[in-house]
């Protein structure tokens, strides 16, 4: 049973949208490849269940290949390999035992483009990811699922009147809170979010990470962004990302948020979150 019902759930369901576990998700020396070319060294990081968690860093220094990495979309790379395990309280996502269709439902992405199926009903989108993990629902229980999803990315009251029109005619700041609802049907512990606002205009931006701080109550969510501004107003801690002079990316600091922004240890940490380079 559900700890909480929360105020932002559809008040004329009966139906109780099963809530996971808060988890924590452990990335320990984490290391990564695309052929010869190593891109990550050695990354570990605890992001805690519960909160939000800002990865930052200057572009290529991986940050996104450590993302797929905690999704398995890594491997779907040919020339991509790696090192290292990834955790969901305690349990290796790696495992061999582990069917990937597993590690995929309790983990959920959200891209930089919005990409929902853009033929595609408003309706049948959030529903898309039941198809792919197998996962069986009857009528009543979609309609829920729909309701639900929409309601928790802030997207319902804009929405549903017209749940048959297609998710390719919504603005690009719906689309983005389609996409989220669309992850977030398959009830996963984990939401990674790589660059989620950065096409979108500031007023979409803002409506996201109120609903991301919503979430955050129920779904551990690690962000990367290159929005100082976003990191500050959104994550508990950052972890400071950085390649430098051809070597693989790393973390040269993560912590506090507030702690890093106001005094950060390391001087390249600095640096960056001044905008210095
Ligand atoms: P970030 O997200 O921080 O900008 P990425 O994870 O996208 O960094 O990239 C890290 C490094 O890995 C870069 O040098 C990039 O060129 C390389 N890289 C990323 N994806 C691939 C790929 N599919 N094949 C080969 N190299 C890649
Ligand atoms: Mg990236």
């Amino acid at each position: 049973a559900p700890k909480t019902a929360r105020s932002t759930e559809p008040a004329t369901s009966t139906m109780v949208l099963e809530r996971p576990t808060l988890a924590t998700l452990e990335a320990r020396n984490i290391s990564a490849w695309f052929g010869d070319h190593q891109v990550l060294d050695r990354v570990s990081l605890e992001m805690p269940a519960g909160v939000i968690t800002s990865l930052i860093g200057p572009s290529g220094c991986g940050k996104s290949t450590f993302l797929r990495i905690l999704n398995r979309m890594h491997e779907l790379v040919p020339s991509a390999s790696l090192a290292g395990e990834v955790l969901i309280d305690g349990v290796d996502i790696y495992d061999v035992e582990r069917k990937l269709v597993d590690a995929r439902k309790s983990i959920g992405m959200v891209f930089q483009k919005p990409n929902p199926f853009p033929a595609m009903s408003i309706y049948d989108n959030v529903l898309a990811g039941l198809k792919l993990t197998g996962t069986r629902a009857d009528r009543d229980r979609r309609d829920y699922l729909v309701e639900s999803c929409l309601t928790k990315a802030g997207l319902w009251k804009e929405v549903k009147d017209r749940l048959r029109a297609p998710g390719g005619g919504l603005s690009g700041g719906q689309q983005q809170r389609l996409c989220i609802a669309r992850s977030l049907a398959v009830t996963p512990q984990v939401l990674l979010m790589d660059e989620p606002c950065s096409a979108l205009d500031p007023t979409s931006t803002r409506v996201i990470e109120e609903t991301m701080l919503e979430l955050a109550q129920d779904v551990t969510i690690v962000i990367v962004t290159h929005n100082m501004q976003q990191a500050q107003r959104v994550s508990t801690q950052c972890a400071f990302f950085l390649a430098s002079q051809g070597t693989p990316g790393a973390i040269v600091e993560h912590g506090d948020t507030e702690a890093m922004f106001s005094e950060p240890v390391d001087e390249r940490t600095f640096d960056y979150v001044n905008g210095r380079f």
